[in-house]
């Protein structure tokens, strides 16, 4: 079961405070009781020693039965006693007994009521303390509470009695027990007080203890939910101080280092902040330098490829330039000699170009010169090259195509050229141009070729121009030309 400190607390103060007043209330009720009992049996004690002593059991034998009352000792004696109790009014009844046997006889009673018990009357009760009383003097242990009140009975034998008769005296005890009664009232009065005082002095204490815990807990409460800048005021002036004071100080650590972390938590958003403000403009500035070199790239590629443009191309006809052509002739040579295949070289030359440009102008020249590429060009497969060569000179390139093979492609051309007259400004002009076709075959030089494709554009021109000559010493059969 789940005990707070609290209720521990109030519990074990209320034992407490109940253990140490019932066991003080105990003793002093005990003791009052015990003393104001030995009183009574001190005072019965003496009273029925001296009474005894005045009565002499020799004038007692004689009175056994109730007709001996009018005997001289039954009436002395008689007179004694009642003299006796009237002088202490603490005394109720005071009386002579006989032992017979296993019989008590009363011999004199003082009472002067008409229960008087006259000479001869047993006596029921055989109390321990009565039997007693007639060796020596005794006294009950308890007060008797009856009818006739409260007694307390005290016995001595009788003079010269030798066992056989004792005096009894009947001491009220009403005041005693009153005393007495009054003493277990106020005990149980103060019992309650100090129930009453331990429960509050219980709570007084559980509470004051257990206030600075709570105010401690409520503290632990507080900064777990992050609240690190209260204090406990509280002082108790004892060890819980110790502990409200350290958890002031931890707090006040927390609350500290709470401080400390903010502001370095600040800082470094602000750094982070600025860093990426900094990055932000570094890569913007990278992504400025960037666009500018890729700009610079395209730039110089484009320049490049103008160059290159400019180095393989002639910039007249868009035909490939001597040089380039000459680039084109070593690749094919190469391959021509790897897979042992001719190729043929056509040489051309445009018929009297010097009067068309004298005639026509400089212009429709040029203008010629460019359409005689297309049409040229026109007629090649993709393989083939073709170069402007210089002037009005073309030459081209035909792979994998032997020399008789070449003729008819020359030939193809050379009509292409002839057939269909050129234009410009609205005028007709007739072009013509002539052929050499010369081999390239494992044994041969390019230059040697070239130069005998030019020899063989001599000879057509010799024989009259807008013709195909083959190179020397070599012939194609008559159905192929
Ligand atoms: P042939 O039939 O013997 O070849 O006579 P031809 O007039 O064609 O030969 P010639 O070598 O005497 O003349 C070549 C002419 O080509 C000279 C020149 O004015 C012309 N020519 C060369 N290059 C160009 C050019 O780029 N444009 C123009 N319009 N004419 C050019
Ligand atoms: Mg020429
Ligand atoms: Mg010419």
């Amino acid at each position: 079961m789940k005990q707070s400190i609290r209720l521990k607390l109030f519990l074990s103060h209320v034992f407490a405070v109940l253990l140490v007043s019932g066991s003080i209330g105990t003793y002093f009720y005990g003791s009052a009781a015990e003393s104001l009992m030995d009183g009574l049996k001190e005072r019965l004690q003496a009273t029925a020693a001296l009474i005894s002593q005045t009565i002499d059991a020799d004038t007692l034998r004689s009175l056994l039965t109730a007709s001996d009352v009018s005997q001289l000792a039954y009436v002395d004696t008689l007179q004694k006693l009642r003299a006796f109790r009237r002088m202490n009014p603490d005394i109720a009844f005071l009386y002579v007994m006989r032992q017979e046997g296993e019989k008590i006889l009363f011999v004199v009673d003082s009472d002067e009521t008409e229960k008087q018990a006259l000479p001869g009357t047993e006596y029921p009760q055989q109390l321990p303390s009565l039997v007693k009383g007639f060796t020596g003097v005794s006294v009950d242990t308890e007060i008797l509470a009856d009818e006739w009140g409260s007694f307390l009975s005290g016995y001595a034998p009788i003079k010269n009695s030798r066992g056989e008769f004792l005096v009894g005296v009947d001491m009220r005890a009403d005041k005693v027990y009153t005393k007495s009664r009054n003493l277990r009232i106020s005990g149980l009065c103060s019992l309650i007080a100090s129930i009453v005082l331990a429960f509050l002095f219980a709570k007084y204490l559980a509470a004051r203890f257990t206030g600075p815990i709570r105010l401690a807990i409520d503290r632990c409460t507080a900064i777990a939910a992050g609240k690190l800048d209260e204090q406990i005021l509280l002082r108790t002036n004892d060890e819980l101080d110790q502990l409200l004071v350290a958890f002031n100080e931890m707090s006040a650590t927390l609350s500290l280092a709470e401080l400390k972390k903010h502001e370095a938590f600040t800082a470094l958003r602000r750094s982070k902040d600025e860093l990426e403000i900094r990055v932000k403009q570094r890569t913007s500035d990278l992504s400025e330098v960037n666009n500018k070199l890729s700009h610079e790239i395209a730039q110089r590629i484009i320049a490049q490829h103008a160059l290159q443009e400019a180095a393989t191309i002639d910039p007249l006809t868009r035909l490939f330039n001597r040089r380039a052509m000459m680039e084109r002739f070593e690749h094919e040579i190469s391959r021509s000699q790897r897979n042992q295949v001719p190729f043929t070289v056509l040489a051309i030359d445009l018929d009297h170009f010097k009067s068309i440009n004298d005639t026509k102008g400089h212009d429709a020249g040029d203008s010629i010169l460019v359409e005689t590429g297309v049409r040229m060009k026109s007629m090649l497969r993709s393989q083939d090259a073709i170069a402007r060569w210089g002037g009005e000179e073309f030459v081209i390139l035909l792979p994998e195509t032997e020399l008789c093979r070449g003729r008819l492609v020359a030939e193809k051309i050379r009509r292409r050229i002839a057939v269909a007259p050129f234009f410009s400004n609205g005028e007709e002009i007739e072009v013509t141009a002539s052929f050499g076709v010369a081999e390239f075959s494992q044994e041969s030089e390019i230059d040697q070729v070239l130069k005998a494709a030019d020899d063989a554009v001599y000879a057509a021109k010799k024989k009259g121009r807008n013709r195909i000559e083959i190179e020397q010493g070599r012939s194609c059969a008559e159905g192929i030309s």
